[in-house]
């Protein structure tokens, strides 16, 4: 038995740099690709929103002179790079999955909906949503609050560098200490960064539960799967 049936898994695009300064970093596609294959094992459902930022951001480019929408639409890209990357890493495991795209451009991916998705993941496919939104000033936080709220999941994972949600950054503060469970109004009285204020609200008013956790220690979603406490629950 797994704690939860269907999940959406965010993935930064910054965590696929590994100790790199740009792109992606090759062994830590393979260790998350074995990792969501061991609870794609477990016969979990699972749906995959990968940001862009080892690659680019609209905000950092708009600040070099780009125009905000064309940044935006590169920032897409980058997450359609990453996504790729992803499947490919993915496939080679033997794991089945797709690549839906939230801007038309096949052959590289399918343009998604949320059927094709729900079929994908009961015939046993990983499904990978790129391209965030498909619109301008959304981030992929915002992106995958949307999808998973789409496909019904049970919780939306994010996966990160730290082991949860502190009261400061625990990488500055060292007197920060751990929540095990917090609402999300209590990350906008603290003014907490867990995740972007409309990525935030969406999954509030759609009582989408946020589980934050590191990511980057082999084994730790298959832990979550598994009911183990080893991040920060995030609920109403
Ligand atoms: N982006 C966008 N709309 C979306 C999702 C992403 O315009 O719905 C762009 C935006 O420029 C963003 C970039 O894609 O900076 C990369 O996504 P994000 O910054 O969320 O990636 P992450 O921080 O998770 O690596």
């Amino acid at each position: 038995m797994t704690k939860y049936k269907r999940i959406l898994l965010k993935l930064s695009g910054e965590s696929l740099m590994g100790m790199q300064h740009y792109g992606i970093d090759a062994q830590r596609l393979t260790d998350y690709a074995a990792q969501i294959k061991e609870v794609h094992d477990m016969g979990v459902q699972i749906g995959i929103v990968i940001g862009g930022g080892n690659i680019f951001r609209g905000l950092s480019g708009a600040s070099k002179g780009y125009d905000r929408v064309k940044g935006d639409q590169m920032g897409m890209c980058a997450t359609v790079i990453n996504s790729l990357a992803l499947s490919s890493a993915l496939e080679a495991q033997g794991v089945k999955n797709k690549v839906l795209t939230a801007i038309r451009m096949e052959p590289i991916g399918e343009f998604y909906s949320k059927g094709k998705a729900l079929e994908a993941m009961q015939t046993g496919h990983v499904c990978i949503f790129s391209a965030g939104t498909g619109s301008p000033y959304f981030t992929t936080d915002t992106g995958s609050s949307l999808r998973g709220i789409e496909i019904e999941a049970d919780v939306m994972l994010k996966g990160t560098r730290v082991d949860g949600i502190y009261t400061a950054d625990p990488e500055k503060d060292k007197s920060a200490v751990k929540f095990d469970e917090i609402t999300y109004d209590e990350i906008y009285t603290r003014g907490l960064k867990v995740m972007d204020l409309t990525a935030t609200t969406m999954c509030k008013e759609n009582g989408l539960p946020i589980y934050v956790f590191n990511m980057d220690v082999k084994g730790n979603l298959k832990r979550v799967m598994e009911g183990e406490k080893i991040g920060t629950l995030v609920h109403n």
